[in-house]
């Protein structure tokens, strides 16, 4: 078993408690490693260094040419380690080595996309009339604190960390409890490059402990969580103690919406892909879809076939799908199916955990049919292999369905009409729409976020430096 320490002020250091946290294989639940539980001591030094390190560069110092230049080393030797890191991922959250490699690239992309973008973080000028000079200029915060969940925590580790770095922040990483390895990894990749000292930081520890030490510090500048609703409202209430700025990733209950006149093999394909994928522990998992009535059960029938072909075994054998990150989500699929039970859900296929596999942590795919949309089953978000299915008859009757929870972060429409298509984007609440297509977790580029509990902000894009700068405008009077 592996001993990590955390990464403060670029030395490798013990909790000051002394205490460490074990994390488990899910594939077979044998302890991985252990890393340190940090204090509410050990964050306020970790936030210490980070602000050292932007008051000693003030953010500007490391002039963004030279920003870039660093975050492309970052991005070049992550590629370097990729078969460590893709292991490694593997290991301590369960996914299929294909996907823990796909996840080393997109942390990759991210180093190289942010990079690329450092030295391009423009202001304006403003005309005001002759007589005067007006222009803005975007500032970094400072020292932004990163909470990151334990469903990819590498990608998600790097799509905050490298537009805040490019910007010019100092940061403090707080990796979740369940899966902190592979950001210590990054720490130490890190700092193989030229970053200066205190300039990256990570903390481990609980999320109640350390997380929330961290997101009520009152020296730091912004937040970034990505998590769940609930734990989002706490660090949201701790950021209001000292008015920071916040950006929310949190949960959703994503359709896939999916019309008569769709390639329908396609559209299957897609929406067993999109919900087995890390095992449904994906924050834009479809977990909801709804069909036409015309098509609905020659649809089911085919997206239940597809889900009895899916292969499911460690995520080191590189199956389709690998087992829940830990006892305590697989607690949490089986007392929902209990909930399913008790509202009259039909299940169609699937509702169990698979017996005879190694840990007991396997979930079958699964398709169940709600009674209603306001069920707990059709409302909730259950991180895991589970798709709640409905149907409609009209376009209204899609958009009302489509719009019937709190969430709003993705949605899929699947059709052959383009004014289907463009109708219904128009309308739905979400942050990201797919037509023909559906990008769970893919693409930097794209601006990501959430509209009502899914959160707010966006990452990825160029969207993203705007969460990650301040913009100061400048008048100046001109006079002779
Ligand atoms: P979680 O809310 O339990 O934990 C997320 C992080 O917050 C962890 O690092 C945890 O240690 C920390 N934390 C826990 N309690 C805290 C507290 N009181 N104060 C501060 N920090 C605290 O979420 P999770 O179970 O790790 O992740 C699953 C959730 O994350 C799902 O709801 C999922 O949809 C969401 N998610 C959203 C996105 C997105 O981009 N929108 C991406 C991935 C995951």
């Amino acid at each position: 078993m592996k001993s990590f320490k955390m990464f403060i002020g670029n030395k490798w250091v013990e909790s000051s408690s002394g205490k460490m946290i074990e994390t488990k294989n899910p594939a077979n639940m044998e302890v991985l490693a252990k890393f340190p539980r940090a204090t509410a001591t050990d964050v306020d030094k970790a936030v210490q260094a980070a602000r050292e390190a932007f008051e000693a560069t003030e953010g500007r110092e490391i002039i963004p040419a030279e920003r870039s230049r660093i975050l492309f080393k970052i991005a070049s030797v992550i590629r370097e380690n990729k078969d460590e890191l893709a292991e490694l991922e593997t290991l301590d959250m369960g996914k299929p080595l294909t996907q823990a490699y796909a996840d080393v690239e997109v942390a990759a992309r991210y180093f190289e996309y942010f990079g690329g973008a450092a030295d391009k973080i423009l202001g304006e000028t403003i005309p005001i009339n002759s007589e005067m000079l007006d222009y803005t200029v975007r500032e970094p915060f400072g020292v932004t604190a990163h909470i990151v969940p334990w469903n990819y925590p590498l990608q998600m580790t790097a799509r905050s960390v490298a537009p805040a770095l490019a910007a010019g922040n100092t940061v403090v990483v707080k990796p979740a409890e369940d899966t902190s390895i592979t950001t210590l990894k990054i720490a130490e990749l890190i700092k193989q490059t030229d970053l200066p000292t205190g300039v990256f930081n990570v903390v481990t520890g609980y999320g109640y402990e350390a997380g929330d030490a961290l997101s009520s510090h009152p020296d730091i500048d912004h937040i970034t969580f990505t998590g769940s609703v609930p734990t989002g409202t706490s660090v949201m209430k701790n950021a209001a103690k000292h008015i920071k700025s916040l950006t929310l990733e949190l949960g959703g209950k994503s359709p896939n919406i999916v019309f008569a006149d769709a390639n329908l093999e396609e559209a299957a394909d897609w929406v067993v892909r999109t919900l087995i994928q890390n095992t449904g522990q994906t924050c834009t998992a479809g977990s909801r879809l709804l069909v036409e009535k015309s098509i609905k059960d020659e649809f089911l029938e085919k997206v239940t076939g597809i889900m009895s072909r899916v292969t499911i075994g460690p995520g080191i054998e590189d199956k389709q799908m690998g087992p829940v990150v830990s006892e305590k989500q697989m607690d949490t699929l089986v007392n929902y199916m209990k909930v399913a039970d008790e509202e009259g859900t039909e299940i169609i296929r699937g509702g169990k955990s698979i017996e005879g596999m190694t840990s007991g942590l396997f979930f079958e795919p699964t398709l169940v049919i709600p009674k209603s949309k306001d069920s707990r089953l059709a409302q909730e978000e259950l991180f895991g292999p589970v798709v709640a299915a409905f149907e409609f008859e009209t376009l209204e009757e899609a958009l009302e369905l489509a719009n019937s929870t709190d969430y709003g972060l993705v949605t899929g429409i699947w059709t052959s009409n383009i004014n289907t298509a463009l109708w219904l984007s128009q309308r739905v609440r979400s942050g990201q729409v797919f037509v023909n297509n559906y990008g769970a977790g893919g693409g930097v580029e794209m601006p990501f976020g959430g509209q009502g509990k899914s959160g707010f902000g966006r990452e990825k894009g160029l969207e993203s430096l705007k969460h990650y700068t301040q913009v100061k405008n400048v008048a100046i009077k001109i006079s002779r």
